[in-house]
């Protein structure tokens, strides 16, 4: 037998989509007798859902999820270049010396990447994407200066000097 009653008692199956209804419900309800959505006690700040001590939370919450997932997106990064650049950690361009990770970016070796990062949802999805398909050898770790030079004259301009 379910453990989980409906409203009027009787046994139901429990499922999110009912959860997500009930919540709703209950939600709708708060707010109509003029309370906190979230915690059904305080009165809501003006024109809101939630008072303020919730809102608060809710903003800490999301500072600390925000920064969980910049932290993995970090992370990501740091393979995904650390494996393009032979764990080197610098740009391939023959010519350029530079080695600070905060300048380097993923390249596609034979372009294309504007309309691969678009699909992917940016850089982000991008790297998750390398990770996901075991490094596939289209890419490669150039500085923002040598990647923009590259896109621009099909060849980095330090290769002209
Ligand atoms: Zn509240
Ligand atoms: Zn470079
Ligand atoms: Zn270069």
């Amino acid at each position: 037998m379910s453990r989980f009653k409906d409203k009027d008692g009787n046994p139901t199956d429990y499922s999110r989509a009912y959860h997500n209804a009930y919540f709703k419900k209950w939600k709708s309800q708060r707010r109509m007798q003029g309370f906190c959505t979230t915690c059904a006690t305080n009165k809501p700040r003006e024109g809101k859902k939630t008072c303020e001590r919730c809102a608060a939370q809710r903003k800490k919450q999301y500072g600390l999820d925000s920064a969980r997932i910049a932290l993995a997106h970090q992370r990501r990064r740091n393979d995904v270049l650390m494996y393009y650049s032979n764990g080197t950690m610098r740009c391939a361009c023959p010519k350029c010396p530079e080695t600070n990770m905060k300048f380097l970016t993923l390249d596609h070796i034979n372009g294309g990447g504007t309309e691969q990062s678009k699909k992917l949802g940016g850089s982000v999805g991008v790297y998750k994407w390398a990770i996901e398909n075991g490094f596939p050898p289209i890419f490669q770790v150039l500085c923002y200066n040598c990647n923009c030079g590259k896109n621009k004259r099909d060849h980095c301009p330090h290769l002209d000097m």
